[in-house]
């Protein structure tokens, strides 16, 4: 997928991805293509981190 814009986390690169979860757009740096989550996402639902994630949070 090709998105245009730019990265909304950095806001300081062209965007690369949009996130699956959120469709934040973000750039490489801001991008977890194994995840196919923007940064945040894979910083909230990081596996090590296991607390009880509210990811329905809206
Ligand atoms: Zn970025
Ligand atoms: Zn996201």
């Amino acid at each position: 997928m090709s998105v245009s814009g730019l990265c909304q986390i950095c806001e300081s690169r062209p965007a690369q991805e949009r996130c699956d979860n959120c469709g934040t757009l973000a750039c490489e740096a801001h991008y977890e293509r194994d995840r196919g989550l923007c940064a945040d996402c894979a910083a909230r639902a990081d596996p090590t981190d296991h607390r009880d994630v509210d990811v329905n949070r809206f």
